[in-house]
């Protein structure tokens, strides 16, 4: 029989963290206070705990993962990973496809690997409340289950249009004990403004977390955290990657090409950096991390100092970015709806040590759909973008005729997303792609840096 997933023991959950800083030719650049000068760990220490800043800045290469998060990961980890056989067969491909199934997760997505870490780490720096941001709500739920686990109240600032679209992932939220509330509100300055604005703003990834910021910059009891983008939050999604390549060894398999869907870069970091450090150390494989057209911040965006946030409030960090005050278009791929990139994947895309595409909704959806029908897991429609790229490559191996080894991170599953795939059926469904007039207008409005 072919074998078709291929599994790994609790014990076999990794014991340290990959830190792709270690093995990165040039050092990751500094993030950047107001003033534009490297901020200090003290401007950071508004809204994060120290045990956190420590491995933000960290450049050690294995990190320990602490024995309770270990433990609160075998709640689905090891997650399975799988050859897509009926796949390859519908596509008549010689490549062979795999993919690490990270929709396992209570919450649905691989966001829960970050969660766990944040919240025990908060939890031993004596943190007991937490603000976050959500767009679509993978993040919210799995920060909102980790916070029930750890012991700490967590407060979410959810995008508008998001909190009036997904009400199943707010109750999901809400099952797991958090506050939500739809961003812009009118508790935090900044909300205030955009609401003065206008008062029906739909609100955005970047508007939320300049509320969650702001409320926990000024509140002693509480600290922020952030599901994506963050060296340290790249870091505990590398659990995903070392996982994978332990399983693909055991098969005795090795990819010639890695894709990942790509927003902040956390999933795609987490599957791709322990590879990278294959490549580091003399091998060849392709890296590549796929966007949308409509939110293209890697393949057309400006590589410049800019803000995490809305507001400004973040430290400026040097990333691939449509401008910091972007309105992304609604596409229903809410997890990849933010105007940057993390610094770290921003820095190996500029040194060319990892690829980016960028592909439009509805082949997106085209491509879920057959991967449902051939493997039997919905995807969610973040993960529909790195499944187009896979099919494109392995339909161009098979007009070559060339058998390439193709491993891709299927990040979540698509059933609170299942709205999107209604109107992708009713053809409802449009493709955007971003203007460029708008990539060159962002340009002006990036912050000046010396
Ligand atoms: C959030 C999310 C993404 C994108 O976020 P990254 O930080 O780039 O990984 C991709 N897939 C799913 C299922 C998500 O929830």
């Amino acid at each position: 029989m072919q074998q078709t997933k291929i599994l790994l023991d609790e014990h076999e959950i990794p014991t340290h963290w990959y830190n792709v800083v270690a093995d990165m030719p040039n050092p990751p650049s500094a993030p950047l206070g107001p003033d534009g000068q490297p901020i200090s760990p003290a401007m950071m220490q508004a809204i994060f705990p120290d045990n956190i800043i420590e491995q933000e800045m960290s450049a050690q290469r294995w990190i320990e993962i602490p024995a309770e998060v270990r433990q609160a990961l075998t709640m689905w980890r090891p997650a399975p990973l799988f050859r897509a056989h009926r796949l390859e067969a519908a596509l008549g491909t010689p490549a062979k496809i795999f993919y690490k199934y990270e929709g396992v997760s209570p919450a649905g997505s691989h966001k829960l690997n970050s969660a766990v870490a944040q919240a025990y780490y908060n939890r031993e720096a004596g943190i007991r409340r937490l603000t976050t941001e959500t767009g679509a709500g993978q993040w919210g739920s799995s920060l909102a289950l980790a916070g029930q686990m750890f012991g700490i109240d967590i407060r979410i600032y959810m995008v508008n249009v998001s909190y009036q679209q997904k009400p199943f992932r707010r109750s999901m939220m809400q099952t797991w004990g958090a506050e939500v509330l739809a961003s812009p509100t009118h508790l935090t300055e900044f909300g205030r403004k955009i609401l003065a604005e206008d008062p029906n703003s739909p609100g955005s990834l970047g508007i939320a977390i300049s509320e969650a910021v702001e409320e926990a910059a000024s509140r002693a009891d509480t600290k922020y955290s952030l599901g994506s983008v963050l060296n340290h939050v790249l870091l505990h999604q590398t659990v995903i990657g070392l996982e994978a390549k332990k399983q693909l060894e055991k098969i005795g398999e090795y990819p010639d090409m890695v894709f990942a869907p790509c927003g902040g870069g956390s999933n795609f970091g987490g599957l791709a950096f322990p590879f990278l450090a294959d490549n580091a150390a003399g091998k060849k494989v392709r890296l590549v991390a796929v966007e949308p057209t409509s939110c293209p911040s890697l393949t057309r965006g400006h590589y410049a100092y800019d803000f995490g946030d809305s507001a400004g409030m973040t430290p400026l960090t040097l990333q691939y970015t449509l401008g910091h005050d972007f309105m992304p278009p609604s596409i229903h791929a809410g997890g990849l709806r933010y105007h940057g990139a993390s610094a770290l994947v921003s820095q190996l895309y500029h040194e060319k040590l990892i690829e980016a595409v960028a592909v439009p909704q509805v082949a997106t959806f085209d491509a879920g759909v057959q991967f449902a029908r051939a493997e039997g897991i919905i995807p969610a429609p973040e993960s529909c973008h790195a499944i187009r790229a896979v099919l494109d490559e392995a339909l161009r191996c098979k007009a070559s005729g060339e058998p390439k080894t193709l491993l891709f991170n299927l990040s979540g599953h698509g059933h609170f997303d299942m709205a999107a795939y209604d109107k992708y059926f009713a053809g409802k469904l449009e493709d955007y792609d971003y203007p460029q007039e708008a990539i060159e207008a962002a340009l002006e409005r990036l912050p000046k840096v010396k």
